[in-house]
């Protein structure tokens, strides 16, 4: 008895201090990333569970060994937070617009732009008259000029713009909506829970497949307060199908006193068609009589997040005037990165210079003459046991925008003869500049669409590091 706790009593004066060990290199550099006070907690809990724990004999205790040990656990708390922190990744799944890597790359001039927009800015004050200004306007203008719309305002995120549209529009009343478009995007975002937080009720017309001019007239009474067209994005109905234009809606509610309101979801500013995507041109929508037309600032039209409002002058003012719009108001940041995309799309630039619409537009011969180049610079520095193949494959456009159209691309399939698939992705992941590739049939494939040839190397350096 008196044996056992004399031993434990030297092994509690084997652990070293909490003091001792702020002092580690491991824990200095611990508290130049987490601060002292985090540091502390955390040197706290690994000495308790050291102490507490069976892992050293504690009638044979080494200070050394502690020591140690408690270097490599703090170790493992700095390795999970790098993992855990946001950062930049490369994206080589060639899915251009990821929404788990963030949907859409800004251009460098955004980026320029944000960082002026980061010090004081002219957001709410006008230069001319010195007096305050309405934030946000410059934006708006912009907006409303490349998509031929007479006025345009911002919200965070398109999922608020349809929410401000039919809080304003549709309470207290009926929203009339086909039964094909009454669509799920991305999980959390479905047309009627939308609609019933609003406070809008909806009126279902049609079938799934098929929903006719006249059965929306025979939906129109006197509740009713708006016809909604909702772009189906991430699915597709073929077959057997039949809606009316929107054209043909607009008309319809406007013979009827009401509005039409089009949830473009992705949205396109320029015809992408030529791509293979059926995404609805904004300035098509405006033309054909929609009132109000929604979509989102970092899909198809590659820059941040935000919802985007554009349609008549008396309209916007109205959403513009409602408290709600004060609730989903974006950051000046927001403003600035959009205010530079809008231009750059009037100034016909934004196939050069917007990542988004760069990677869409790469051709299959340009990425298999950079997918060449690459495999022949890296292959005589590989380790034994990798290889790359290159196999012809497909591009997703993701952000449920074009489902099931494929751009071609060239892959480069990365194997090693005793490193499985999955082991290869994590290795990847790992890096310091992580990269997320694709995992197909067993193998991990690189897609140089979504890459930046600047950042080549770092997948090239990855590879030559890869090794059992
Ligand atoms: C993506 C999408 C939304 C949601 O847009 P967020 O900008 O992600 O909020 C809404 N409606 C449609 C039709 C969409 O495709």
């Amino acid at each position: 008895m008196q044996d056992e706790s004399a031993s434990k009593t030297a092994f509690a004066r084997a652990i070293p201090s909490i003091d001792e060990i702020l002092r580690s290199a491991a824990a200095i550099e611990l508290e130049s990333v987490v601060g002292r006070e985090e540091t502390a907690d955390i040197i706290r809990t690994i000495v308790e569970k050291i102490r507490t724990g069976s892992e050293f004999d504690q009638d044979d205790v080494s200070r050394e060994a502690i020591f140690e040990r408690i270097t490599q656990l703090i170790k493992q708390v700095l390795a999970a937070d790098r993992l855990g922190r946001m950062q930049r990744v490369i994206n080589a799944t060639g899915v251009v617009i990821h929404t788990n890597l963030g949907r859409s790359k800004l251009s460098a001039e955004t980026v320029i732009a944000a960082c002026a927009a980061a010090d004081y800015c002219n957001l709410e004050f006008d230069l001319e008259s010195g007096r305050r200004g309405r934030r946000g306007s410059s934006a708006e203008r912009a907006l409303a000029s490349i998509t031929g719309a007479e006025d345009a305002i911002i919200v965070n995120n398109c999922a608020a713009a349809a929410f401000l549209v039919l809080s304003v529009y549709g309470r207290d009343g009926e929203v009339i909506v086909s039964r094909g478009e009454l669509v799920e995007i991305g999980g959390d975002f479905r047309i009627p829970d939308i609609l019933e937080r609003s406070g809008a009720r909806l009126r279902e017309v049609g079938t799934t497949n098929r929903t006719k001019l006249a059965d929306y007239e025979r939906a129109i009474c006197e509740r009713t307060r708006l016809i909604l067209r909702v772009h189906p994005s991430n699915y597709r109905i073929i077959g057997f199908t039949e809606s009316p234009s929107l054209a043909e809606l607009a008309r319809l509610a406007h013979k009827h006193g009401l509005i039409v309101f089009e949830d473009a979801g992705s949205g396109a500013i320029v015809d992408l068609s030529r791509f293979g995507l059926d995404e609805p041109v904004i300035r098509d929508s405006i033309a054909a009589g929609a009132d109000i037309v929604t979509f989102s600032g970092d899909k198809l039209l590659g820059a941040s997040q935000a919802g985007l409002i554009v349609g008549r002058t008396e309209t916007i003012s109205k959403l513009r005037k409602d408290p709600l719009f004060r609730a989903l108001r974006p950051d000046k940041i927001t403003y600035a990165i959009l205010e530079s995309a809008f231009r750059a799309y009037a100034k016909d630039q934004a196939f050069e210079t917007m990542p988004t619409l760069r990677y869409l537009s790469m051709s299959l011969s340009e990425i298999v003459e950079r997918v060449n180049s690459f495999v022949e610079r890296s292959s005589d520095k590989l380790r034994p046991g990798t290889t790359l193949t290159i196999i012809p494959g497909g591009s997703a456009v993701g952000g449920g925008a074009a489902p099931g159209v494929e751009l071609p691309t060239a892959l480069i399939a990365v194997e090693h003869s005793n490193i499985a698939a999955d082991d290869i992705a994590r290795y990847f992941r790992m890096l310091d500049t992580p990269v997320i590739g694709r995992l197909a049939e067993g193998r991990f494939l690189i897609d140089l669409r979504t890459v930046e040839p600047e950042d080549e190397d770092i997948i090239g350096d990855g590879l030559v590091g890869l090794s059992s």
